[in-house]
């Protein structure tokens, strides 16, 4: 016997007919001899109207209610289940996150889970019920609902798998497993059998939202084996794993790409010590996370002592990082301020870059090819990022695709 968490998620569950056929596949686990906990999603596209609703009563809505208003999406999900199960003869029983015993700090739209008791579910699963949870939420020390941020379900089942030492966590979605690049934007994609913690841990932060960043960090940390996989198809899908040897024979195993990002520039900046700090604790005042960052001096003799000085921060914040900004220009001597929030960020990934030279000479040749100009740049051991114009962004993956030979019919390209 073994004991399974399944995460499904929004699309997976997106009407009643679906959300039959998930409660037929938790079935089918339980009855194969396994204790099944389902965690759910809300049904595809909830939790965004929820969201649109509160905009249109008020520009900046309180975080605390905006969690009391799109936690009802997965409370929604969890009791339609548990009554498409019960009508087909099966024990079981839903939860709200703070009945699973899932405790979470206090920032609400972004809660990190703190602890999770799981003693309920225990004694559910021990009476031979499937337990349904709902996904993206907790309770913090107050008592108040909080969510752990946009795809936050995910984060639910490893948390849940961790707290009920399960054998696996399988992340039920639309597509069957983690692809070379987005299946949706290029049809030459190809579905890995497994890709590494880290990797994974890349794609998302990066863009790939197939799985959520703090989920990938907890199965890290805790080693817990995620299967992610097609909600309504029989198919294997994809393991996250540890780093295997053979994943470094390769340099490059995924593109990814984000469309949340926004870019700010401080124009003609004193270039002396202590202005990128003054810069940056403004906006780490506010709570407001920083991507990338550049500063170039102008070698320029004439220029030789101020600097442009620019960093990205995620779409959501971008009116306030502006605004923040726009306050303390005469503070931080900025001669101008200037936003965009027309750009993608793209990127490449894998842990065979370690040891291979060449893959940023080819990404950006690959890049020039179709005319496509480089705003900002970044790396890090196993990734490389670049900054570009919106309108591009999908043109990029399928030429970063095709560039390092990820496709199907492709031998991944010969790099030094
Ligand atoms: P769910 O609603 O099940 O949580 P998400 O929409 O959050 O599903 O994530 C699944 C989507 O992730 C896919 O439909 C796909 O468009 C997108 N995606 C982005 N990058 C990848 C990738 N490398 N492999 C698979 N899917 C990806
Ligand atoms: N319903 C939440 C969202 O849309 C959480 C999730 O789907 O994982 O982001
Ligand atoms: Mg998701």
């Amino acid at each position: 016997m073994a004991r399974i968490i399944q995460k499904y998620g929004g699309s997976s569950v997106a009407t009643l007919e679906l959300i039959q056929g998930v409660a037929k596949r938790a079935i089918a686990a339980k009855n194969a001899g396994n204790e099944v906990v389902v965690v759910l999603s809300a049904m595809k596209g909830e939790t965004d109207r929820l969201l649109k609703l509160a905009r249109e009563l008020a520009r900046d809505p309180d975080s605390r209610e905006l969690d009391n208003l799109v936690a009802t999406g997965e409370q929604v999900s969890v009791a339609l289940f548990a009554l498409a199960c019960q009508a087909m003869g099966e024990k079981v029983k839903s939860f709200l996150g703070f009945q699973a015993g899932i405790k979470t700090d206090d920032k609400h739209g972004k809660a990190r889970i703190e602890s999770v008791d799981p003693a309920r579910l225990r004694t559910e699963l021990a009476k031979g019920r499937i337990a349904v949870v709902a996904g993206f939420q907790g309770i913090n020390r107050l008592g108040d609902v909080t969510t752990l941020g946009r795809g936050g379900s995910d984060t639910t089942a490893v948390a849940l798998a961790i707290a009920l030492q399960a054998d696996v966590c399988e992340i039920y979605t639309d597509v069957d497993g983690i692809y070379t690049t987005d299946p949706n934007i290029c049809d030459k994609a190809r579905k890995m059998e497994k890709i590494s913690y880290e990797e994974m841990l890349e794609l998302s932060s990066l863009g790939a939202k197939v799985m959520e960043i703090r989920s990938v960090e907890l199965g890290l940390n805790h080693g817990v084996k995620i299967h992610v996989r097609h909600a309504h198809s029989p198919r294997e899908g994809t393991m996250i794993v540890m780093e295997e040897p053979d994943m470094e024979k390769t340099p490059v195993r995924g593109v990814t790409h984000s469309m949340n990002e926004a870019r700010l520039t401080l124009v003609r900046v004193k270039d002396e010590p202590g202005v990128a700090a003054r810069i940056l604790s403004i906006v780490s005042k506010a709570e407001i996370v920083v991507d990338m960052i550049i500063q170039n001096r102008s070698a320029a003799a004439d220029e030789g002592r101020y600097t442009d000085f620019s960093f990205t921060v995620p779409l959501s914040d971008y009116a306030r990082t502006l605004e923040l900004l726009q306050a303390a220009q005469k503070e931080l001597g900025a001669s101008q301020i200037l936003g965009d929030d027309n750009i993608a960020k793209i990127s490449i990934v894998g842990a065979g870059m370690r040891n291979h030279a060449g893959v940023a000479a080819l990404m950006f040749s690959a890049l020039a090819k179709e005319g496509v100009n480089l705003n900002m740049i970044s790396t890090s051991e196993i990734k490389i990022s670049c900054v570009i114009e919106k309108k591009y962004a999908e043109l990029a993956v399928r030429a970063l695709h095709d560039a390092f030979g990820l496709g199907e019919a492709n031998e991944p390209a010969k790099i030094a």
